[in-house]
């Protein structure tokens, strides 16, 4: 045999070990299937029928920003433009997350990696369901070991049960550090909450998010420099 052949070899095996990854959503993918998001991630996810959204979407939405930030930000799901172009928060509500990142002089490109708990869009943007968070959630694990960010925003309730499964509202945990993994997280407010709630006034969504993105930009100086 000669030695290209022998190379095609392993080519084609680490290929189908990639075709046994379990179409159940109730099977797990295992730690360490990937070793890079953009080119092995992405291309499965794109593929991927784990749960019933892989039949809507148009294009998966795994992730933006910087893949080896301190900072990873994790939203609920896709919307519209999300899923048209395959980017995540790149509608309005993403337009205010950069503004307030960009409030405490963090750039989305160069400090932060931006994906969600789910990767592909709930028809009529519906909240995922249980079994939906729990089949992307290997996917979600991968990318958190690939950027392996030191602290982790959760953007409103149900990123905050997807990932460190607390159930509590929103409003009561926002602004709250806690330890999943090693890793500092903060609850805060989805920034589309924040677009129908505009007043400024002190006690406010929007002030009460000032108070936490200065927060987090405290911690960041405190841990990551
Ligand atoms: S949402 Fe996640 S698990 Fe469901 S089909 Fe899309 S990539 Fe697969």
């Amino acid at each position: 045999m000669t030695s290209n052949n022998q190379l095609s070899l392993f080519e084609e095996t680490s290929f189908s070990q990639k075709e046994l990854i379990p179409s159940s959503g109730k099977i797990p993918i295992p730690a360490g299937t990937y070793t890079n998001i953009a080119e092995e991630m992405t291309p499965h996810c794109n593929q991927c029928q784990r749960c019933g959204l892989g039949a809507t979407r148009t294009h998966a939405v795994v992730g933006r920003g910087n893949p080896n930030a301190r900072i990873m930000v994790i939203g609920e799901g896709p919307g519209e433009n999300e899923d048209k172009t395959g980017l995540p928060f790149v509608g309005r509500a993403g337009q205010l997350l950069e503004k307030i990142l960009a409030a405490v002089r963090f750039d989305t490109e160069k400090d932060v990696y931006i994906c969600n708990i789910v990767k592909c869009r709930p028809p009529e943007n519906r909240v995922p369901t249980t079994e939906e968070i729990a089949a992307c959630k290997p996917y979600l694990l991968e990318q958190i070991r690939l950027v392996d960010p030191k602290i982790i925003l959760l953007t409103g309730a149900t990123a905050v049960k997807g990932l460190i499964g607390d159930k509590r509202g929103i409003t009561s945990i926002r602004g709250t550090w806690m330890d999943w993994e090693g890793r500092m997280c903060m609850p805060i407010f989805h920034p589309s909450y924040l677009l129908r709630n505009p007043s400024r006034q002190e006690g406010s969504p929007k002030w009460l998010m000032w108070q936490d993105i200065r927060n987090v930009r405290a911690k960041y100086n405190e841990i990551c420099n």
